[in-house]
């Protein structure tokens, strides 16, 4: 079996690899990745052990995880503003779902190095002319022309410089008062204050400020406390060009084991997850905790094996399987697979992608995605897992701290012919930074009914 093999940065390569770019000039692509392996390492591999251990929480029942940012970064809205409202998001929903579900949050960007993107086709037909798919920005540019569209190495080394940028200010932001938990509750009442759905937040809300209150009144000041001013976001994307992540996969010079140093934590795709395939291959050697979607067609035998090759020492936290059913169908396909993989031992975590099983081109032709579906889905996760004993582990979303208009509905009751207005992702649908708040709030609710 695969998993008893010997596993070296490059055996992928001798495995199927799918959606890989076709880069018209191998020289230069060799140059490009010359140059990112001798470029330092973007994380340490103690802080994936970290992470691992949460996560090992989360798989025993013990914390919930909130993945969740772009569906692709871009080069071009790459901002300081862009990533600090993004980031006040996630902390905003982290407390919100903290303080409901009574675990603690492990936070999980899918920032500073979501680029790649996987497409259903290598060629998208423009008027009579076949063009190369967008292949995220890390591989092309979005314009609709053969040139635009042309693979560039020179990207990965731009990918790997913004990711480097990205994760700097994160950690500035997370360890230098930005987070602060009273100052990320104040902005939730500012968000409850003027929501038209305020009056169903304000409960909640108010809980969380009287428990802060009491805090204070005994003596506990937020800001001088590292552990209530101070978090841990840990950065995730999926590992889908191989050569990429490959150049960043170092030794660890503690345990001698690799780690692929482009992120903390790694996941294979739903297009890209075949067991014999690369993707597959690359990700079993590396010590990162990884992830693998897991979508309609899944069947249980698939799982088991999935879990033996990825895991083969059953740790817990090394592996998530992130769902992504579609709402119609996550409730009654999930279940088999619960009790198979519960049956077979593995402790894995189980997260909810509500997203990608519920896309759809709206009347305008824009590719959207309703709110309501995105809490249905999350719905029958829960229920599934409420009836079959197991741990609804957490949530993977698309999201942005902006006011896009990309996803329909949520307390703002955005509509079809809204879209036109902010529609800015360079791919999938995002939920802005108010349908967010909205959904860890009902998300919320879910959990604590
Ligand atoms: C994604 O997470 O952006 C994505 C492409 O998801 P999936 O592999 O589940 O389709
Ligand atoms: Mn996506």
């Amino acid at each position: 079996m695969s998993s008893r093999e010997p596993w070296s940065p490059s055996s992928w390569q001798e495995r199927r690899a799918g959606q890989q770019p076709h880069w018209p000039d191998t020289g230069a692509l060799e140059g490009s990745l010359k140059t990112i392996a001798e470029m330092p390492p973007l994380i340490f591999a103690e802080e994936c052990r970290s992470l691992q251990t949460h996560l090992g929480q989360v798989a025993a029942g013990n914390a919930f995880l909130l993945q969740a940012g772009d569906c692709a970064e871009s080069f071009e809205e790459f901002s300081a503003d862009n990533i600090r409202e993004k980031l006040r998001v996630i902390l905003q929903m982290a407390i919100i779902l903290t303080y409901s579900v009574g675990v603690p949050t492990v936070k999980v960007g899918r920032m500073a190095g979501q680029f790649a993107k996987p497409r259903s086709s290598d060629f998208e037909k423009v008027g009579d002319l076949e063009i190369p798919s967008f292949r995220g920005h890390i591989v092309n540019d979005p314009t609709t022309t053969e040139a635009a569209r042309m693979p560039d190495p020179e990207r990965l080394v731009q990918a790997y410089n913004q990711s480097a940028s990205t994760l700097n200010l994160l950690r500035a932001f997370t360890k230098g008062g930005f987070a602060d938990l009273s100052r990320v509750h104040a902005w939730t009442q500012e968000f409850v204050a003027a929501s038209p759905q305020g009056q169903r937040y304000e409960q909640l809300a108010s809980e969380i400020e009287r428990a802060l209150s009491f805090m204070r009144a005994c003596g506990i000041e937020t800001e001088q406390n590292a552990s209530l001013s101070e978090v841990d976001v840990f950065t995730s994307h999926e590992a889908l060009i191989l050569g990429y992540e490959e150049a960043l996969t170092r030794k660890d010079s503690l345990t001698g084991e690799w780690y692929d140093c482009s992120a903390h934590m790694l996941w294979i795709g739903e297009r890209t997850r075949e067991l014999d395939g690369a993707h597959v291959e690359f990700l079993r050697g590396v010590g990162n905790p990884i992830g693998c979607k897991v979508g309609p067609t899944t069947t249980a035998e698939y799982l088991i094996e999935l879990c033996e090759t990825l895991n083969p020492s059953r740790i817990p936290g090394r592996l998530t399987l992130i769902t992504r059913m579609g709402a119609d169908k996550i409730e009654d396909g999930l279940r088999p697979l619960l009790r198979a993989v519960t049956d077979s031992g593995h402790p894995v975590v189980w997260a909810c992608d509500p997203m990608h099983g519920n896309t759809f081109t709206a009347p305008s032709g824009r590719k959207t995605r309703h709110f309501d579906d995105v809490l249905r889905e999350i719905g029958g996760f829960v229920r599934a897992h409420r009836a079959e004993g197991t741990w609804p582990g957490g949530i993977h979303v698309e999201l942005t701290g902006d006011d896009v208009t990309e996803c329909l509905g949520g307390s703002e009751e955005l509509d079809d012919t809204q879209l036109d207005d902010r529609y800015q992702t360079i791919c999938d649908p995002r939920l802005n930074g108010r349908q967010s708040v909205d959904l860890a709030f009902r998300v919320a609710e879910l959990i604590r009914d």
